[in-house]
Protein backbone atom coordinates (compact mmCIF):
# COMPACT_ATOMS: atom_id res chain seq x y z
CA UNK A 1 0.00 0.00 0.00
CA UNK A 2 1.41 3.38 -1.11
CA UNK A 3 1.88 5.78 2.15
CA UNK A 4 0.26 9.53 0.75
CA UNK A 5 3.39 10.92 2.86
CA UNK A 6 6.81 10.49 2.09
CA UNK A 7 8.00 8.88 5.10
CA UNK A 8 11.77 7.74 3.96
CA UNK A 9 12.73 11.31 3.38
CA UNK A 10 11.68 12.17 6.85
CA UNK A 11 13.02 8.82 8.34
CA UNK A 12 16.67 10.46 6.67
CA UNK A 13 16.39 13.56 8.66
CA UNK A 14 16.80 11.40 12.28
CA UNK A 15 20.27 9.45 12.23
CA UNK A 16 19.04 7.65 15.21
CA UNK A 17 16.92 5.50 13.12
CA UNK A 18 19.88 4.19 11.43
CA UNK A 19 20.57 2.65 14.63
CA UNK A 20 20.60 -1.50 14.82
CA UNK A 21 19.82 -3.34 18.34
CA UNK A 22 21.55 -7.11 18.11
CA UNK A 23 22.22 -6.54 14.55
CA UNK A 24 18.33 -6.07 13.52
CA UNK A 25 17.10 -2.27 12.72
CA UNK A 26 15.56 -0.26 15.32
CA UNK A 27 12.08 0.07 15.26
CA UNK A 28 11.20 3.36 17.57
CA UNK A 29 7.99 2.80 19.23
CA UNK A 30 8.11 4.80 22.36
CA UNK A 31 8.07 8.35 21.13
CA UNK A 32 4.97 9.49 24.05
CA UNK A 33 7.91 9.29 26.13
CA UNK A 34 10.74 10.87 24.29
CA UNK A 35 11.01 11.71 20.20
CA UNK A 36 14.13 11.30 18.16
CA UNK A 37 15.31 14.07 17.56
CA UNK A 38 15.93 15.48 13.51
CA UNK A 39 19.54 16.87 12.25
CA UNK A 40 18.08 20.25 12.09
CA UNK A 41 17.42 20.01 16.07
CA UNK A 42 20.31 18.85 16.83
CA UNK A 43 22.51 21.24 14.05
CA UNK A 44 20.59 24.27 15.77
CA UNK A 45 21.42 23.78 19.40
CA UNK A 46 24.71 22.40 18.79
CA UNK A 47 25.41 25.88 15.87
CA UNK A 48 24.06 28.42 18.59
CA UNK A 49 26.78 26.90 21.28
CA UNK A 50 29.19 27.27 18.80
CA UNK A 51 28.47 30.86 17.40
CA UNK A 52 25.98 32.52 19.53
CA UNK A 53 26.27 31.44 22.80
CA UNK A 54 25.89 34.26 25.98
CA UNK A 55 23.38 34.96 28.93
CA UNK A 56 20.07 36.39 27.14
CA UNK A 57 18.81 39.71 28.47
CA UNK A 58 21.72 41.07 30.03
CA UNK A 59 24.72 41.84 27.98
CA UNK A 60 25.93 44.97 26.63
CA UNK A 61 28.26 43.07 23.73
CA UNK A 62 27.31 41.42 20.61
CA UNK A 63 27.34 37.79 21.19
CA UNK A 64 24.42 38.55 23.90
CA UNK A 65 22.58 40.74 21.98
CA UNK A 66 22.37 37.76 18.89
CA UNK A 67 21.38 35.32 21.87
CA UNK A 68 19.19 37.18 22.84
CA UNK A 69 17.55 37.55 19.57
CA UNK A 70 17.63 33.98 18.82
CA UNK A 71 15.97 33.21 22.22
CA UNK A 72 13.06 35.84 21.22
CA UNK A 73 12.71 34.58 17.95
CA UNK A 74 12.34 31.09 18.88
CA UNK A 75 9.64 32.64 21.15
CA UNK A 76 7.89 33.66 18.52
CA UNK A 77 8.00 30.81 16.44
CA UNK A 78 7.23 28.31 19.38
CA UNK A 79 4.35 30.42 19.82
CA UNK A 80 3.28 31.01 16.11
CA UNK A 81 3.25 26.87 16.44
CA UNK A 82 0.18 27.46 18.98
CA UNK A 83 -1.43 29.59 17.24
CA UNK A 84 -0.61 32.29 19.91
CA UNK A 85 1.43 35.63 20.74
CA UNK A 86 5.18 35.68 22.28
CA UNK A 87 4.05 37.39 24.99
CA UNK A 88 1.42 34.46 25.79
CA UNK A 89 4.03 32.02 25.94
CA UNK A 90 6.46 31.29 29.23
CA UNK A 91 9.56 28.89 28.94
CA UNK A 92 9.79 26.31 31.49
CA UNK A 93 11.63 23.07 31.91
CA UNK A 94 8.89 20.88 30.85
CA UNK A 95 5.38 19.98 31.07
CA UNK A 96 6.23 19.13 34.79
CA UNK A 97 7.31 22.61 35.44
CA UNK A 98 4.66 24.14 33.95
CA UNK A 99 2.24 22.32 35.63
CA UNK A 100 3.63 22.84 38.90
CA UNK A 101 4.25 26.53 38.02
CA UNK A 102 0.08 26.80 37.77
CA UNK A 103 -0.96 25.31 40.72
CA UNK A 104 1.64 26.66 42.86
CA UNK A 105 1.03 29.96 41.60
CA UNK A 106 -2.46 29.92 42.09
CA UNK A 107 -1.65 28.73 45.54
CA UNK A 108 0.40 31.31 45.76
CA UNK A 109 -2.30 33.88 44.99
CA UNK A 110 -4.63 32.55 47.69
CA UNK A 111 -7.36 31.15 44.60
CA UNK A 112 -8.12 28.09 46.24
CA UNK A 113 -9.61 27.38 49.67
CA UNK A 114 -11.56 25.13 51.91
CA UNK A 115 -14.88 24.47 49.92
CA UNK A 116 -13.19 25.06 46.91
CA UNK A 117 -12.84 21.98 44.19
CA UNK A 118 -10.18 20.69 41.49
CA UNK A 119 -11.32 18.73 39.11
CA UNK A 120 -9.17 16.58 36.78
CA UNK A 121 -9.44 13.31 35.33
CA UNK A 122 -8.82 9.63 36.21
CA UNK A 123 -6.51 9.60 33.18
CA UNK A 124 -4.12 12.23 34.37
CA UNK A 125 -0.31 11.61 33.96
CA UNK A 126 1.13 12.13 37.37
CA UNK A 127 2.23 15.35 36.49
CA UNK A 128 -1.00 16.87 35.56
CA UNK A 129 -2.13 15.40 39.19
CA UNK A 130 0.21 15.29 41.93
CA UNK A 131 0.71 19.03 41.85
CA UNK A 132 -3.43 19.40 42.12
CA UNK A 133 -2.95 17.21 45.24
CA UNK A 134 -0.42 19.48 46.80
CA UNK A 135 -2.78 22.39 46.16
CA UNK A 136 -5.45 20.51 47.59
CA UNK A 137 -3.67 19.37 50.91
CA UNK A 138 -1.80 23.00 51.26
CA UNK A 139 -5.09 24.93 50.96
CA UNK A 140 -7.89 22.83 51.75
CA UNK A 141 -9.79 22.31 48.26
CA UNK A 142 -10.85 19.18 47.16
CA UNK A 143 -9.76 17.22 44.43
CA UNK A 144 -12.40 15.19 42.37
CA UNK A 145 -11.79 13.30 39.06
CA UNK A 146 -13.81 12.42 36.17
CA UNK A 147 -14.14 8.55 36.03
CA UNK A 148 -12.47 7.01 32.96
CA UNK A 149 -15.22 4.24 30.92
CA UNK A 150 -14.39 0.64 30.44
CA UNK A 151 -13.88 1.92 26.86
CA UNK A 152 -11.42 4.89 28.04
CA UNK A 153 -13.62 7.89 27.05
CA UNK A 154 -14.35 10.25 29.61
CA UNK A 155 -17.53 9.86 31.68
CA UNK A 156 -19.37 13.15 30.45
CA UNK A 157 -22.36 12.93 32.02
CA UNK A 158 -19.85 12.24 35.48
CA UNK A 159 -18.00 15.51 34.50
CA UNK A 160 -21.32 17.26 34.15
CA UNK A 161 -22.70 16.11 37.79
CA UNK A 162 -19.11 16.99 38.98
CA UNK A 163 -18.35 20.70 37.55
CA UNK A 164 -20.07 22.78 39.65
CA UNK A 165 -20.40 25.96 41.68
CA UNK A 166 -17.47 24.86 43.94
CA UNK A 167 -15.42 24.14 40.80
CA UNK A 168 -12.50 26.50 40.86
CA UNK A 169 -9.88 24.48 38.60
CA UNK A 170 -10.96 21.93 35.81
CA UNK A 171 -7.52 20.23 34.35
CA UNK A 172 -7.55 17.57 31.78
CA UNK A 173 -4.97 16.05 28.99
CA UNK A 174 -5.84 16.74 25.30
CA UNK A 175 -4.41 13.12 24.69
CA UNK A 176 -4.19 10.54 27.32
CA UNK A 177 -0.41 9.08 27.23
CA UNK A 178 -1.81 5.86 28.20
CA UNK A 179 -4.96 5.56 26.15
CA UNK A 180 -4.30 7.67 22.79
CA UNK A 181 -7.83 9.47 23.09
CA UNK A 182 -8.50 12.48 22.35
CA UNK A 183 -10.41 13.99 24.93
CA UNK A 184 -13.50 16.28 24.11
CA UNK A 185 -11.97 19.33 25.01
CA UNK A 186 -14.99 22.20 24.23
CA UNK A 187 -17.50 20.03 26.45
CA UNK A 188 -14.79 20.62 29.09
CA UNK A 189 -14.47 24.01 28.70
CA UNK A 190 -18.13 24.66 28.17
CA UNK A 191 -18.58 23.28 31.45
CA UNK A 192 -15.81 24.93 33.06
CA UNK A 193 -17.35 28.12 32.10
CA UNK A 194 -20.13 27.53 32.80
CA UNK A 195 -19.32 27.98 36.15
CA UNK A 196 -16.63 30.28 36.03
CA UNK A 197 -13.54 27.93 36.33
CA UNK A 198 -9.93 27.90 34.91
CA UNK A 199 -9.39 25.30 32.54
CA UNK A 200 -6.08 23.90 32.11
CA UNK A 201 -4.73 21.62 28.83
CA UNK A 202 -2.09 19.38 29.25
CA UNK A 203 -1.34 19.28 25.31
CA UNK A 204 1.98 16.87 25.93
CA UNK A 205 0.55 13.98 23.56
CA UNK A 206 -1.62 16.10 21.52
CA UNK A 207 1.28 18.89 20.78
CA UNK A 208 3.37 16.60 18.39
CA UNK A 209 0.27 14.77 16.64
CA UNK A 210 -2.32 17.58 16.12
CA UNK A 211 -3.05 20.89 14.88
CA UNK A 212 -3.40 23.23 17.89
CA UNK A 213 -4.86 26.26 18.12
CA UNK A 214 -4.76 27.00 22.12
CA UNK A 215 -6.37 30.56 21.83
CA UNK A 216 -9.08 29.01 19.81
CA UNK A 217 -9.26 25.70 22.02
CA UNK A 218 -10.71 27.70 25.08
CA UNK A 219 -8.83 26.83 27.49
CA UNK A 220 -7.22 29.19 29.77
CA UNK A 221 -3.83 27.87 30.16
CA UNK A 222 -1.52 24.65 28.60
CA UNK A 223 1.12 23.44 28.63
CA UNK A 224 3.58 20.84 26.59
CA UNK A 225 6.71 19.46 26.38
CA UNK A 226 9.95 20.14 23.96
CA UNK A 227 11.44 16.63 23.68
CA UNK A 228 8.26 15.14 22.59
CA UNK A 229 7.92 17.31 20.01
CA UNK A 230 11.42 16.38 18.58
CA UNK A 231 12.95 19.18 20.54
CA UNK A 232 15.58 18.81 22.78
CA UNK A 233 15.14 17.70 26.66
CA UNK A 234 15.58 20.53 29.56
CA UNK A 235 12.94 22.86 27.68
CA UNK A 236 8.64 23.16 27.62
CA UNK A 237 6.30 25.99 27.27
CA UNK A 238 3.06 27.17 29.13
CA UNK A 239 0.72 29.29 27.19
CA UNK A 240 -1.87 31.47 29.08
CA UNK A 241 -4.61 34.41 27.91
CA UNK A 242 -3.55 37.35 28.36
CA UNK A 243 -5.37 38.22 30.92
CA UNK A 244 -5.71 34.75 33.28
CA UNK A 245 -1.07 35.15 32.85
CA UNK A 246 -1.65 39.31 34.37
CA UNK A 247 -3.63 37.92 37.64
CA UNK A 248 -1.19 35.23 38.23
CA UNK A 249 1.76 36.11 40.76
CA UNK A 250 5.29 34.13 39.96
CA UNK A 251 6.10 31.01 41.28
CA UNK A 252 9.89 31.07 41.02
CA UNK A 253 11.42 34.50 41.91
CA UNK A 254 15.11 35.67 41.31
CA UNK A 255 17.15 37.10 38.65
CA UNK A 256 15.34 38.19 34.97
CA UNK A 257 11.89 38.96 36.58
CA UNK A 258 12.12 42.06 37.96
CA UNK A 259 11.69 45.56 37.17
CA UNK A 260 13.08 46.77 40.89
CA UNK A 261 14.18 45.03 43.57
CA UNK A 262 14.92 46.46 47.32
CA UNK A 263 16.22 45.17 50.36
CA UNK A 264 12.46 44.59 51.33
CA UNK A 265 10.79 44.14 48.07
CA UNK A 266 10.61 43.30 43.92
CA UNK A 267 8.24 44.65 41.63
CA UNK A 268 7.40 42.32 38.78
CA UNK A 269 8.08 42.40 35.16
CA UNK A 270 5.13 40.98 32.80
CA UNK A 271 4.11 37.56 31.68
CA UNK A 272 6.27 36.09 29.75
CA UNK A 273 9.13 36.78 31.63
CA UNK A 274 7.50 37.12 35.20
CA UNK A 275 7.31 33.54 35.45
CA UNK A 276 11.06 32.89 33.96
CA UNK A 277 13.07 33.54 36.97
CA UNK A 278 16.90 32.80 36.51
CA UNK A 279 18.91 31.59 33.98
CA UNK A 280 16.85 30.06 30.99
CA UNK A 281 17.37 27.06 28.98
CA UNK A 282 18.30 29.10 25.62
CA UNK A 283 19.98 26.52 23.80
CA UNK A 284 17.30 24.30 23.93
CA UNK A 285 14.61 26.87 23.19
CA UNK A 286 16.26 27.60 20.08
CA UNK A 287 16.55 23.85 19.14
CA UNK A 288 12.69 24.22 20.11
CA UNK A 289 12.12 26.51 17.67
CA UNK A 290 14.22 24.29 14.97
CA UNK A 291 12.15 21.35 15.59
CA UNK A 292 8.65 23.35 15.04
CA UNK A 293 10.37 24.77 11.92
CA UNK A 294 11.32 21.42 10.88
CA UNK A 295 7.76 19.69 11.46
CA UNK A 296 5.84 22.52 9.90
CA UNK A 297 8.10 22.22 7.08
CA UNK A 298 6.18 19.09 6.31
CA UNK A 299 2.43 18.54 4.51
CA UNK A 300 0.91 18.30 8.31
CA UNK A 301 -2.23 16.69 6.60
CA UNK A 302 -0.67 14.17 5.28
CA UNK A 303 1.56 13.37 7.93
CA UNK A 304 -1.49 12.96 10.24
CA UNK A 305 -2.94 11.42 7.79
CA UNK A 306 0.10 8.94 7.66
CA UNK A 307 0.11 8.25 11.22
CA UNK A 308 -4.41 7.78 11.43
CA UNK A 309 -3.05 5.39 9.06
CA UNK A 310 -0.22 3.99 11.51
CA UNK A 311 -3.13 4.10 14.39
CA UNK A 312 -5.50 2.10 12.85
CA UNK A 313 -2.97 -0.51 12.00
CA UNK A 314 -1.60 -0.97 15.06
CA UNK A 315 -4.63 -0.84 17.02
CA UNK A 316 -6.45 -3.56 14.63
CA UNK A 317 -3.34 -5.32 14.19
CA UNK A 318 -3.20 -6.18 18.56
CA UNK A 319 -6.87 -6.78 18.12
CA UNK A 320 -6.28 -9.97 16.04
CA UNK A 321 -3.11 -11.36 18.40
CA UNK A 322 -4.81 -13.80 21.03
CA UNK A 323 -4.42 -13.04 25.04
CA UNK A 324 -3.84 -8.75 24.46
CA UNK A 325 -5.93 -6.95 26.00
CA UNK A 326 -6.23 -2.94 24.70
CA UNK A 327 -6.46 0.18 27.43
CA UNK A 328 -9.09 1.97 25.66
CA UNK A 329 -10.29 0.37 23.26
CA UNK A 330 -13.06 2.25 21.52
CA UNK A 331 -13.79 3.29 17.65
CA UNK A 332 -15.80 6.24 18.78
CA UNK A 333 -12.86 8.88 19.56
CA UNK A 334 -10.27 10.64 17.39
CA UNK A 335 -6.55 8.79 18.57
CA UNK A 336 -3.34 9.03 17.94
CA UNK A 337 -0.83 6.45 17.22
CA UNK A 338 -0.18 5.19 20.52
CA UNK A 339 -1.81 2.25 22.29
CA UNK A 340 -1.14 0.74 25.60
CA UNK A 341 -2.09 -3.45 25.88
CA UNK A 342 -1.52 -5.88 28.70
CA UNK A 343 -0.76 -9.51 27.12
CA UNK A 344 -2.54 -12.44 29.19
CA UNK A 345 0.12 -14.04 31.75
CA UNK A 346 3.13 -12.17 30.67
CA UNK A 347 4.54 -9.35 32.75
CA UNK A 348 4.24 -5.87 30.79
CA UNK A 349 8.46 -5.92 31.78
CA UNK A 350 9.01 -9.77 29.83
CA UNK A 351 6.86 -8.24 27.00
CA UNK A 352 9.50 -5.53 26.76
CA UNK A 353 12.39 -7.64 26.94
CA UNK A 354 11.39 -9.64 24.39
CA UNK A 355 10.40 -6.67 21.92
CA UNK A 356 14.00 -4.97 22.55
CA UNK A 357 14.81 -8.80 21.34
CA UNK A 358 12.94 -7.59 18.16
CA UNK A 359 14.63 -4.41 17.76
CA UNK A 360 11.63 -3.72 19.12
CA UNK A 361 11.54 -0.23 21.74
CA UNK A 362 8.57 0.23 23.60
CA UNK A 363 7.45 1.62 27.33
CA UNK A 364 6.77 -0.65 29.65
CA UNK A 365 5.14 0.07 33.46
CA UNK A 366 2.60 2.25 34.66
CA UNK A 367 3.46 5.45 32.60
CA UNK A 368 3.25 7.86 35.42
CA UNK A 369 -0.49 6.96 35.37
CA UNK A 370 -0.72 4.06 38.36
CA UNK A 371 -4.54 5.60 39.01
CA UNK A 372 -5.40 5.09 35.63
CA UNK A 373 -4.06 1.41 35.46
CA UNK A 374 -5.64 0.57 38.55
CA UNK A 375 -8.90 1.62 37.18
CA UNK A 376 -8.09 -1.18 34.57
CA UNK A 377 -6.99 -3.72 37.35
CA UNK A 378 -3.45 -3.23 36.35
CA UNK A 379 -0.33 -2.53 37.54
CA UNK A 380 1.50 -2.45 34.13
CA UNK A 381 0.84 -2.62 30.15
CA UNK A 382 2.68 -2.06 27.20
CA UNK A 383 2.83 0.78 25.23
CA UNK A 384 3.67 1.54 21.50
CA UNK A 385 3.86 5.01 20.58
CA UNK A 386 4.52 6.03 16.83
CA UNK A 387 6.14 9.13 15.43
CA UNK A 388 5.77 10.95 11.99
CA UNK A 389 9.11 8.90 10.85
CA UNK A 390 7.43 5.57 11.85
CA UNK A 391 6.91 2.68 8.84
CA UNK A 392 3.75 0.19 8.24
CA UNK A 393 6.68 -2.27 8.56
CA UNK A 394 7.64 -0.96 11.83
CA UNK A 395 4.04 -1.71 12.90
CA UNK A 396 4.23 -4.88 10.90
CA UNK A 397 7.60 -5.73 12.50
CA UNK A 398 5.78 -4.98 16.02
CA UNK A 399 2.83 -6.64 15.84
CA UNK A 400 4.50 -9.91 14.62
CA UNK A 401 6.91 -9.89 17.70
CA UNK A 402 3.72 -9.31 20.16
CA UNK A 403 2.47 -12.17 17.97
CA UNK A 404 5.36 -14.29 19.20
CA UNK A 405 5.76 -13.15 22.90
CA UNK A 406 2.37 -15.89 24.37
CA UNK A 407 4.23 -18.86 22.49
CA UNK A 408 7.69 -17.36 23.80
CA UNK A 409 7.10 -17.43 27.47
CA UNK A 410 5.20 -20.83 27.18
CA UNK A 411 1.69 -18.97 27.79
CA UNK A 412 -1.39 -20.15 25.94
CA UNK A 413 -1.38 -20.72 22.28
CA UNK A 414 1.05 -19.01 20.17
CA UNK A 415 -0.51 -16.77 17.32
CA UNK A 416 3.23 -16.84 15.57
CA UNK A 417 3.04 -16.44 11.93
CA UNK A 418 -0.54 -15.82 11.78
CA UNK A 419 0.24 -12.59 10.39
CA UNK A 420 1.17 -12.52 6.97
N1 LIG B 1 1.63 14.87 30.65
C1 LIG B 1 1.59 13.84 29.79
C2 LIG B 1 0.28 13.45 29.18
C3 LIG B 1 2.75 13.15 29.48
O1 LIG B 1 2.71 12.13 28.63
C4 LIG B 1 3.97 13.55 30.10
C5 LIG B 1 5.22 12.80 29.83
O2 LIG B 1 5.21 11.62 29.63
C6 LIG B 1 3.95 14.63 30.97
C7 LIG B 1 2.76 15.27 31.23
C8 LIG B 1 5.21 15.12 31.63
O3 LIG B 1 6.07 15.63 30.69
P1 LIG B 1 7.58 16.00 31.10
O4 LIG B 1 8.14 14.83 31.82
O5 LIG B 1 8.23 16.25 29.79
O6 LIG B 1 7.52 17.21 31.94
Amino acid sequence: MTLPFDVAAVRADFPILETEIDGQPLVYLDSGATSQKPRAVLDAEREFLERANSAVHRGAHTLAADATELFEDARITVAEFVGAEPEQLVWTSGATGGLNLIAGSLGYAGRLGEGDEIVVTEAEHHANLIPWQELAARTGARLRHIPVLDDGMLDMHAAADLIGERTKVVAFPHVSNVLGIVNPVAKLVTLARGVGALTVLDACQSAPHLALDLPASGVDLAVFSGHKIYGPYGIGALWGRDEVLEALPPFTTGGSMITTVSLDKAEYLPPPQRFEAGTQPVSQAVALAAAVRWLGGHDLDAARAHEALLETRMREGLRSIDGIRLLGDTDAAERIALQAFAVDGVHAHDVGQFLDSRGVAVRVGHHCAQPLHRRFGLTASVRASAAIHTTEEEIDTFLDAVSGVRGFFGVGASTAGARA
